[in-house]
C-alpha cells in the first residue's frame, strides 16, 4: 500500500451493504424526504451528548467552545443545506467506518429481507433507522468536515453516494462536524427558511441541543436610507442566530405541556423505528430512588427481537448527562421490546456498566420499572382491549418468558397473557385467565388447557371430547414456547392448571365417584384384553387402559407422568439437544366399535395389525410424525379392503 501524505486525497469504496442500503433507501423513501433532517440534528445531538459525558472526565475536551449548538445554513444560491454541530466530531479511522459501512448488527439480515415491493420495505428500513446516509435522498453530493474534540487535525469527506468517497485530511478550527448537502435540483424547496424551520419544529422540537438559524431580519429594509450599499453591509451586520426548537430534554418537562406529537417524536429520535409507538409511560419519581423515565412499548416488532445479541435497553442519563445507549440492566429480557429513557438523579455520573451491574440501586429502579411496564399493559388491557390485542399479537410469545424470568411478578404477567380456547371462533388469541375463571363450571377446580402444534390440530384433537360433551372450557395453547410457559405457571388464583393430554386427568368433582369407580372396574374386567393389546405395542407404549374421557376416538395417547410433551420434545431438538424417545399411555375408548372389533378379533397378526393401526393413528392426532407413514398407509389401506 502506498503511503500518504496528509493532506493527499484518497478514494475508498463503500462497504457492499451500504451500496445495498442508499440504493433502497433512496428509492423507497424519496416520497418523505424531509426525514433526513431529522436524521442529521438526531446524530449531532448524539455527538453532542457524547462530548459532554467525555468531558466530565477531561474538561480541555470542551476547548473553549463549552455551548453546545447546532446551526443550519441555507444558501438558497447555490442549492445547499449545511448542518454544523460542535459537538464530539470524528476522527478519520470513525469517519471511514461511520460513514463507509454500516456496522449494525443483523445488518445482512435486515438486507436479506428486502423484498423489493416498495410499501413493506420502507417499513423494514423504518425499523432499521436509516441515519446519516439518508442525506442521498435529497442531495446528489454530501461533503462532511469534522474535528474530533481534542485532535489538531480535521478529516474532509465528500461522496456522491454511488459506491465511493473521498477523504482527506484538512485543517478545521472549529470542533465538531460540518456536514454540507449539494441539493438535487427538484430539491431547492430544503433552502427555504419557514419549510426548514417548520420541519425542525416538527421533528426535533423534543431535542435538549439548541438548533440555530439565521433570524430573518428585514429591519434593515426599513430603515434603509436608499444607498444599495450601506444596506448590504447593514444586512450583515444584522445576522443573528435564533433557536428553532424547544431544546430542553423532552422528559424533564411536564407531562401536561408535552403533546402526543412531540412524544412520537422522541420516540422516534431514540428508538430507530419510524412507526409510531403504541403507548408510553412518563414518570418523575422522587424520593429515595430520584429518577425520570419515559417508557415505550413500539407498535411493530424489530426484524431482531428474537436475536439474543440485538442491543437493547434503555438510553441511560444521570442528572441530564448522557451516559450510554442500551443500558439492559433495568428491564428484564421479557420486556426486551421496551424503548425510552432513563434519567438518575442518584447513580454516580462516572457510572460505567460494571458499576451499574453492582449497585444496588439497579435492582431497586428495575423492579419499579417493571411494575410501570406491567401497569401500563393491565391499564392498556382494561382500558384499550383493542390496542392490547395489537400488543399482544406482536410481542405476547416474548411476554410469555415472562413467569420463568421474572418470579415476584409471575401473577401480574400472568394476568396479560391471552390464549385461545375451545370457545374461541378461530385461532385469535383473546381470552385471559380471568375470562376463564369467569366461566368455569361451578364444581370445576383446575384451569384445563392442551398444546399442539396448531389451532386446527388442537382444535380436532381427541382428548377434548369429554370435555365437550361437559362444556367444560379448554385453552389451546399452539405457540411453540407455551408448553414451557407452562412448566413455569402452576396456578393462578388458587386454580390449578392442568394439561389435557397428561395422564393423571383429574377431573375432580366434575367426574362423579360413580363413572370413577365404573372405569376402574372396567380396566379390572379387561384385563386380558389390555395385557393383548400392550403385549402388540410392546416396542411403542408403555402401557394400555380404559378411559372415559373418549367419546367418538377409539384411542388416544396420553403422557406418562414425566414426560415431556411433543412441543417441549421439539423445542429441545430445535436448540440441539439429544431427545429420547420415551413411550405414551395409551388410552382406548371401549364404546368405540373398531375397539370392540379389536377384541373380538382371534387371529393375532390381524390383531397387531389393527392395534398398531390405532396407535399411530393416535399418533397423528397427537402431532408426531409416524416413524414410516408409507407402512402406516399400506396397512389402512388392507384393512379398507377387508371385509
Ligand atoms: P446511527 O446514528 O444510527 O448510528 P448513522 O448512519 O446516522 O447511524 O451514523 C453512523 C455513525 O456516524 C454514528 O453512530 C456516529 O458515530 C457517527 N456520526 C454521524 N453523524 C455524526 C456527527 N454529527 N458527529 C459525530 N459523529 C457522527
Amino acid at each position: 500500500m502506498s503511503k500518504k501524505t496528509e493532506t493527499e486525497t484518497e478514494t475508498l469504496g463503500f462497504q457492499t451493504e451500504v451500496k445495498q442500503l442508499l440504493n433502497l433507501m433512496i428509492h423507497s423513501l424519496y416520497s418523505n424526504p424531509e426525514i433526513f433532517l431529522r436524521e442529521l440534528i438526531s446524530n449531532a445531538s448524539d455527538a453532542a451528548d457524547k462530548l459532554r459525558f467525555s468531558s466530565l472526565t477531561n474538561k480541555a475536551l470542551l476547548e473553549d467552545d463549552p455551548d453546545l449548538n447546532i446551526h443550519i445554513i441555507l444558501d438558497k444560491n447555490n442549492n445547499q443545506l449545511t448542518i454544523e454541530d460542535n459537538g464530539i466530531g470524528m476522527t478519520r479511522e470513525e469517519v471511514i467506518d461511520n460513514l463507509g459501512t454500516i456496522a449494525k448488527s443483523g445488518t445482512s439480515e435486515f438486507l436479506k429481507k428486502m423484498t423489493g415491493d416498495q410499501k413493506k420495505d420502507t417499513h423494514l428500513i423504518g425499523q432499521f433507522g436509516v441515519g446519516f446516509y439518508s442525506s442521498f435522498i435529497v442531495a446528489n453530493k454530501v461533503v462532511v468536515e469534522t474535528r474530533k474534540a481534542g485532535e489538531k487535525s480535521g478529516v474532509y469527506w465528500s461522496s456522491a453516494g454511488e459506491g465511493e468517497f473521498d477523504i482527506k485530511a484538512i485543517d478545521k478550527k472549529s470542533r465538531g462536524t460540518k456536514i454540507i448537502l449539494f441539493l438535487k435540483s427538484d430539491q431547492k424547496s430544503f433552502t427555504e427558511d419557514w419549510k426548514v424551520r417548520s420541519i425542525v419544529k416538527k421533528y426535533s422540537d423534543h431535542i435538549s441541543l439548541p438548533v440555530k438559524m439565521m433570524k430573518v431580519n428585514d429591519v434593515s429594509d426599513e430603515s434603509s436610507d436608499g444607498d444599495d450599499d450601506e444596506k448590504s453591509v447593514k444586512k450583515e451586520q444584522v445576522i443573528e442566530w435564533e433557536t428553532v426548537n424547544t431544546a430542553t430534554a423532552l422528559w424533564t418537562r411536564s407531562r401536561k405541556e408535552i403533546d402526543s406529537k412531540e412524544y412520537i417524536e422522541f420516540y422516534k429520535h431514540i428508538s430507530n423505528d419510524f412507526n409510531e409507538p403504541l403507548k408510553w409511560s412518563h414518570n418523575q419519581v422522587e424520593g429515595k430512588l430520584d429518577y425520570t423515565s419515559l417508557l415505550y412499548i413500539p407498535s411493530k416488532v424489530s426484524f431482531d427481537l428474537y436475536n439474543r445479541d440485538t442491543p437493547r435497553g434503555l438510553k441511560l442519563y444521570v442528572q441530564r448527562v448522557y451516559i450510554m445507549d442500551n443500558a439492559e440492566e433495568f428491564l428484564p429480557l421479557y420486556l426486551r421490546f421496551v424503548k425510552g429513557v432513563l434519567d438518575s438523579q442518584t447513580l454516580p455520573l462516572n457510572v460505567s456498566r460494571e458499576l451499574l451491574q453492582k449497585d444496588s440501586q439497579t435492582e431497586n429502579i428495575k423492579a419499579s420499572l417493571v411494575k410501570r411496564v406491567l401497569n401500563m399493559l393491565s391499564k392498556l388491557s382494561k382500558n384499550e382491549p383493542d390496542e392490547y390485542q395489537k400488543f399482544w399479537d406482536t410481542f405476547g410469545d416474548v411476554l410469555k418468558e415472562g413467569p420463568a424470568e421474572d418470579y415476584s411478578n409471575k401473577e401480574a404477567v400472568a394476568e396479560l397473557l391471552r390464549f385461545t380456547s375451545t370457545q374461541s371462533q378461530n385461532d385469535k388469541q383473546n381470552i385471559s385467565l380471568a375470562n376463564y375463571i369467569s366461566r368455569m363450571q361451578s364444581e370445576q377446580k383446575s384451569i384445563y388447557y392442551l398444546c399442539a402444534s396448531n389451532y386446527e390440530a388442537a382444535k380436532s384433537s381427541p382428548h377434548l371430547e369429554v370435555f365437550r360433551k361437559k362444556n367444560i372450557e379448554v385453552l389451546l395453547l399452539t405457540s411453540r414456547i407455551d408448553e414451557w410457559l407452562m412448566t413455569n405457571l402452576t396456578e393462578f388464583k388458587d386454580k390449578k392448571f392442568q394439561d389435557i393430554s397428561h395422564s393423571e386427568l383429574d377431573l375432580g368433582d366434575l367426574s362423579s365417584e360413580k363413572d370413577k369407580k365404573e372405569v376402574e372396574s372396567l380396566n379390572k374386567e379387561k384385563e386380558s384384553f389390555l395385557k393383548r393389546i400392550e403385549t402388540a405395542l410392546k416396542n411403542e407404549i408403555a402401557s394400555v387402559r380404559v378411559t372415559d374421557r373418549l367419546i367418538d376416538s377409539p384411542v388416544c395417547l396420553v403422557a406418562s407422568e414425566h414426560e415431556l410433551g411433543e412441543q417441549m420434545r421439539q423445542m429441545m431438538k430445535s436448540m440441539g439437544q439429544d431427545m429420547p424417545e420415551t413411550k405414551s399411555i395409551m388410552e382406548i375408548n371401549l364404546s368405540h366399535l373398531i375397539v370392540k372389533k379389536l377384541e373380538s378379533i382371534d387371529n393375532q397378526a390381524k390383531f397387531d395389525k389393527l392395534a398398531l393401526t390405532l396407535f399411530e393413528q393416535a399418533q397423528l392426532s397427537s402431532g408426531k410424525q409416524l416413524s414410516n407413514p408409507s407402512d402406516y398407509v399400506k396397512r389402512v389401506n388392507e384393512l379398507l379392503m377387508e371385509r
